[in-house]
C-alpha cells in the first residue's frame, strides 16, 4: 500500500536561520500521526509546508503520490485536499457556526449540505449553538466550528494546529474519540501537532519528536515510552509519566 503522504528531506530556514532540517516520514491514510516539540521546534512551519501555505527551500511532499511541494507557489495558495485548522481558527466573523461550516460545502446540493453540516454539527458536538455568532461561542466551540468547516470537504489530509488546547477535559475527550472515528472512517490522514505528550500518547499511532526543526524520533506510543532515542525525548517521556502517576496517586488518596 502506498503511504497518503510522503515527506521527504525538506528543509526550511527563515533570514538563514534553519528552521527545519532535513525532515522524512510518511503516513497512511486512516492514521493519526502527532507532532511534539516545545515552542519555536518548527511545528506550525511544517503544518504550514504541508499545506501549501509557505515554500520549503528543499525536500519533497508527495499526497497519493502526487507531488505537491510547490503547491505554495500557485496564485491562490494550498492544496484542495489538504486542509489546515490553524490556532487562531479564522472562521468569518459576521456568519453562524452553521453558515462557516455550510460555505465550505456551497458548490453542494442545498440536500448534501443539510445532511453533511448537521453530520459535522452533532460530530463536533455543536448543534445547540450552531446558529450563533463566532462571538457568541466560547472558544473551544470555536475551535471544533473550525475542525467541522476542515472536515466539510472530506479532506484527504487533517492538520491540526493544537487542537486541544482550549477544551476542558470531557470535550477534548469526546473529540478525540469523534475525530478518530472520522478519520479511520472516511480514510482521511490526521496530522496533529501538540505541545502535550499526553495528548499525543492517546491520540495517535504514531508520535514524531520535533527539537529546534530536527526528527528526533518517530515511532508508536508503546516504543516511544519503552525505548526514548535520546536523552531529551527520554526527559519528555519522564515529564509525561511524571503527570500520570501523580494523577494515580491522587486517585489512590
Ligand atoms: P512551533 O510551532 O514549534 O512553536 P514555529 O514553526 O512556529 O514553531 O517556529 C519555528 C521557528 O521559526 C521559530 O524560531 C520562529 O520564530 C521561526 N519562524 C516561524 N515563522 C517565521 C516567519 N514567518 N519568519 C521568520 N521566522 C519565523
Amino acid at each position: 500500500m502506498q503511504p497518503l503522504l510522503r515527506v521527504c528531506s525538506l528543509s526550511k530556514s527563515y533570514q538563514n536561520q534553519p528552521v527545519l532540517h532535513d525532515i522524512s516520514f510518511s503516513l497512511n491514510a486512516g492514521e493519526v500521526l502527532a507532532l511534539v516539540g516545545e515552542s519555536g521546534a518548527g511545528k506550525s512551519t511544517l503544518l504550514h509546508l504541508l499545506a501549501g501555505l509557505t515554500e520549503a527551500d528543499s525536500g519533497e511532499i508527495f499526497l497519493d503520490e502526487t507531488d505537491v511541494t510547490a503547491f505554495a507557489r500557485r496564485l491562490v495558495p494550498g492544496y484542495p485536499a489538504v486542509k489546515l485548522v490553524a490556532q487562531d481558527y479564522r472562521l468569518f466573523p459576521n456568519v453562524s457556526l452553521r453558515a462557516n461550516i455550510c460555505y465550505a460545502l456551497r458548490e453542494y446540493s442545498r440536500e448534501y449540505q443539510a445532511f453533511r453540516v448537521d453530520q459535522l454539527l452533532e460530530l463536533t458536538d455543536l448543534l445547540l449553538v450552531a446558529d450563533r455568532l463566532p462571538r457568541q461561542v466560547s472558544g473551544g466551540e470555536q475551535q471544533r466550528a473550525a475542525i467541522a468547516r476542515a472536515l466539510a470537504e472530506r479532506p484527504r489530509l487533517l492538520l491540526l494546529d493544537e487542537p486541544f488546547s482550549h477544551l476542558d477535559a470531557l470535550h477534548k475527550q469526546t473529540l478525540r474519540q469523534n475525530i478518530l472515528a472520522l478519520v479511520h472512517t472516511e480514510g482521511i490522514g490526521c496530522i496533529i501537532v501538540t505541545h502535550d505528550l499526553l495528548d499525543a500518547l492517546t491520540t495517535a499511532e504514531t508520535i514524531g519528536v520535533l527539537r529546534k526543526g530536527r526528527l528526533l524520533q518517530l515511532t508508536t506510543p508503546s516504543q516511544l515510552l519503552l525505548s526514548p532515542a535520546d536523552a531529551y525525548v527520554k526527559a519528555l517521556v519522564e515529564s509525561g509519566l511524571a503527570v500520570v502517576s501523580a494523577v494515580r496517586a491522587l486517585q489512590r488518596g
